[in-house]
């Protein structure tokens, strides 16, 4: 039997100019709330998944995202006309994209399974991975 098609995941910031393919399978769909990820997006707790840099083209018209070093291992990104954060770029040839950007965020393939950091949330802020 042939192997089944890859899924393809899409996504992109809130202005459009930065767009993403992604190519399956996603891995380590994971939360965090640790207070890099917190700065970076606003948000108490970010939802992540990671996939090899070779599997993700940047298709947008404003191609590919800006970054600021954000540690000595990665860039976070972002789009340079809407600011959106879009994920974290890794040396290690690794791309976190934030679940929020894609197109179909709540695929199957994207739940998150872990959380990352969980002692950086406000106790009234609850995170459900596992179910
Ligand atoms: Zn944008
Ligand atoms: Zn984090």
């Amino acid at each position: 039997m042939a192997a089944r098609k890859a899924k393809i995941h899409t996504g992109g910031c809130l202005c459009g100019a930065i767009r993403f393919e992604a190519d399956g399978p996603a891995a380590k769909p994971h939360t965090c709330s640790c207070k890099m990820c917190q700065r970076h997006t606003g948000a108490l707790t970010t939802a992540w998944v990671e996939f090899p840099r070779d599997a993700v083209r940047w298709t947008g018209a404003g191609g590919v995202p800006a970054t600021w070093r954000s540690s000595d291992f990665s860039s976070r990104a972002f789009c340079p006309n809407c600011g959106s954060s879009l994920g974290a770029i890794d040396d290690a040839p690794t791309i976190a994209l934030l679940i929020g950007t894609f197109d179909k965020a709540g695929a199957a393939e994207l739940k998150p399974t872990a959380h990352s950091f969980k002692g950086g949330r406000p106790r009234w802020w609850h995170v459900q991975v596992d179910g």
